[in-house]
């Protein structure tokens, strides 16, 4: 038979033989990519590796170590949890089964209204284990809408989505189940468990092996809430067993780092149940290092260039009219308040107050650019379900600026701002940094094409100068304009979305904001919006997370602690005291009515960075016995001595976490 050519990712073509599948292609260029090999994609659609490649198409491989690999690993695995419950719970119905991010889960609802235990999980575990042993293909078919309805007449949830897809009103919840064109596929591991699904997936269970499940959740049907209730089983599934027992550890460093619990454990903050959900009070504690972040960046943002301004929480509806919040954001906004004078919203948004300032007199180029600042309190509407924490709250302070400059201007200011941004986020610590860039959507979008470009270049260029990996999200902007997206990895590894800069042609339109250019015309302005923290409260959440609640010194509550070994050395403990705080440290001392031993537990469980011990030898030379947090003791060091080194400690910043 003569061959074929097809197209490689690097672009080189590559002859095979007529008839040859994916897996030959993999086999063709090497016997390691063979074995690796999971399924693979034909002009950009994924498919099985048992499917045939035409003459001119491009291919490549899936392997389990990438993103993609991953997730056919875990939507596979998804289907032997399926089979496992289906044989050990006769009756069971299953509903759906996607891959998610780190993992995958399946939705139930078993006969007479059982629920799951944990012991069911162990058992599930075990016969999936038994599934993945036997090592059954997964083999694939195309079938009618009517003979998928009688295949599954036993799986009422299956049926509703084969009718919802075969009658044309399929959405993006079956994309799983069936393929974009309507297409109704199975695929069939034994004479006993056959699945709805678009594939691919590995080619048989063996394949499988590194995964555990996690726990059971309560899941309504699509999502709706007057809909019956499943029951949702979660797995996590990888390539290896040591990816799988990296990502068991993270998870459990994560529990231990959770910021509700750390809040609470270092009294910081707290979400009393009468103050209602998604709502947070600062203690002192908290307030203090809350209190240093926001002294932090308003210095930060002084030496910018900024300008400060505060406006009010709540706004009559027109001014949400003229931005066009109540058009497009009226879901992320609380119900209205009707006054006297008319109706009012919280704030979902500063920037149209920003606009309104800009636009309360005449401007000219020569003020541009205007870099507005704000520590600004909004409210957005959270579904109770999705509250956690301060990472998604109902009332927060985002470290807010808007920035209305010239077109001439743009490159110069995205530049600028993206360098500002990595610098503050630095002295938190932050070092790793990865964006998205999101651009037009070619469907959607207000401005001209023209300025889309520009900007887009802009947003790119910015990027590159700082050498920072980005993706491109193609079509995914908003339709007001495109934007960067700057993601940190915390200490254990996880990304955290956190700073936004992002272009909008939309709101100096609607507010019809102008300036005075050089040859006396008037133009508009452009207008972006960049927060950095993003939130402050949940940049706090993050921080407390990554630093595990071991702040950094300089954003410690408390700094030092000083012990007296004795009663008799506490007035000497006081003046070391006095003597710190005179520098503008935060000291306490704490007295000897406890062992000394236990006092410094306390201190070192509060994750205190200087423990300080005084006894008779300290009293006698003006000394201190220095315990630092994750350090040496060190004794007899002088008072000065030791106001250097935490000075310099608070200097560099970059002593947190454990
Ligand atoms: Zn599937
Ligand atoms: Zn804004």
């Amino acid at each position: 038979m003569a061959d074929i050519a097809v197209i490689l990712p690097d672009g080189s073509e590559r002859l095979v033989p007529q008839g040859s599948t994916v897996r030959d292609v993999a086999a063709g260029i090497g016997s390691r990519l063979a074995k690796a090999a999971l399924a693979g994609t034909v002009d950009g659609a994924e498919v099985d590796l048992n499917v045939p490649v035409a003459a001119g198409s491009n291919v490549s491989i899936i392997t389990a170590d990438s993103d993609a690999g991953r997730h056919v690993l875990r939507h596979s695995t998804a289907h032997v949890l399926a089979q496992a419950v289906v044989q050990l719970f006769p009756g069971a119905q299953f509903s759906i089964g996607p891959a998610i991010e780190d993992g995958f889960y399946y939705d139930f609802e078993l006969p007479g209204g059982r629920t799951f235990s944990e012991d069911d999980l162990e058992a599930i575990t075990a016969r999936m284990r038994e599934i993945i042993k036997a090592d059954q293909p997964f083999v694939r078919s195309e079938v009618a809408a009517t003979d998928a309805l009688s295949l599954f007449a036993s799986q009422k949830y299956k049926c509703e989505i084969i009718e919802r897809v075969s009658s044309g009103s399929g959405d993006g919840d079956d994309s799983g189940e069936v393929g974009d064109g309507g297409t109704i596929s199975v695929y069939r591991n034994t004479d006993e468990f056959v699945d709805l699904c678009r594939g691919p997936h590995v080619p048989s269970t063996g394949r499988l092996g590194y995964f555990a499940l996690q726990k059971v959740a309560g899941a309504y049907w699509r999502g709706n809430e007057k809909g019956p209730m499943l029951q949702r089983i979660y797995g996590t599934a990888w390539e290896s067993d040591a990816a799988l027992k990296e990502h068991l550890h993270r998870l459990e460093e994560a529990a231990k780092r959770d910021h509700r619990r750390l809040a609470n454990e270092l009294d910081l903050l707290s979400f009393p149940t009468a103050l209602g959900g998604g709502l947070a009070v600062w203690h002192p504690k908290g307030a203090i290092a809350r209190k240093l972040m926001e002294d932090y960046s308003r210095q930060r943002h002084m030496d910018g260039g900024y300008q400060f301004v505060y406006t009010p929480h709540l706004a009559n509806a027109n001014l949400f009219e003229t931005s066009g919040h109540l058009g497009f954001y009226a879901d992320g906004m609380y119900p209205p308040m009707e006054m006297d004078n008319g109706t009012y919203y919280m704030k979902p948004m500063n920037c149209p107050m920003h606009c309104l300032i800009f636009d309360s007199r005449q401007r000219s180029y020569r003020e541009l650019p205007l870099r507005l600042f704000e520590l600004g309190n909004v409210y957005r509407y959270e579904r109770a379900g999705t509250l956690h924490g301060l990472m998604r709250i109902r009332g927060f302070t985002q470290d807010d600026s808007h920035i209305f400059c010239t077109e001439e201007q743009l490159s110069d200011e995205i530049a600028s701002l993206l360098d500002f941004v990595m610098s503050v986020l630095r002295r938190f610590g932050f070092t790793d940094f990865t964006a998205n860039l999101s651009t037009k959507d070619p469907q959607k979008y207000v401005g001209s094409d023209d300025m889309w470009e520009k900007a887009t270049v802009a947003l790119a260029a910015a990027l590159a100068k700082y050498g920072l990996e980005y993706k491109i999200k193609e079509g995914d902007a908003a339709f007001y304009g495109p934007k960067i997206d700057i993601d940190v990895r915390d200490a254990i590894g996880r990304k955290w979305q956190l700073s936004t800069i992002q272009l909008d042609f939309n709101q100096p339109e609607r507010f019809k904001l102008e300036y005075i250019a050089p040859d006396g015309s008037r133009k508009r302005p452009v207008m972006l919006h960049r927060a950095l923290f993003g939130s402050v409260e949940r940049f706090f959440g993050v921080l407390l997370e990554h630093y595990a609640g071991a702040f950094p010194t300089w954003l410690s509550p408390v700094q030092v602690k000083v012990l007296p070994v004795a009663s008799a050395h506490s007035e000497y403990a006081h003046t070391v005291v006095s003597a710190l705080r005179k520098q503008g440290f935060r000291a306490e001392i704490v007295d000897s009515d406890e062992q000394l031993g236990k006092r410094i537990r306390t201190a070192k469980v509060d994750k205190v960075p200087y423990v300080l011990v005084v006894g008779d030898d300290d009293v006698a030379a003006g000394t201190v016995g220095v315990n630092p947090r994750g350090g040496e003791v060190e004794r007899g060091v002088t008072v000065d001595a030791f106001i250097a080194r935490i000075a310099a400690d608070v200097a560099e910043g970059l002593t947190g976490g454990e």
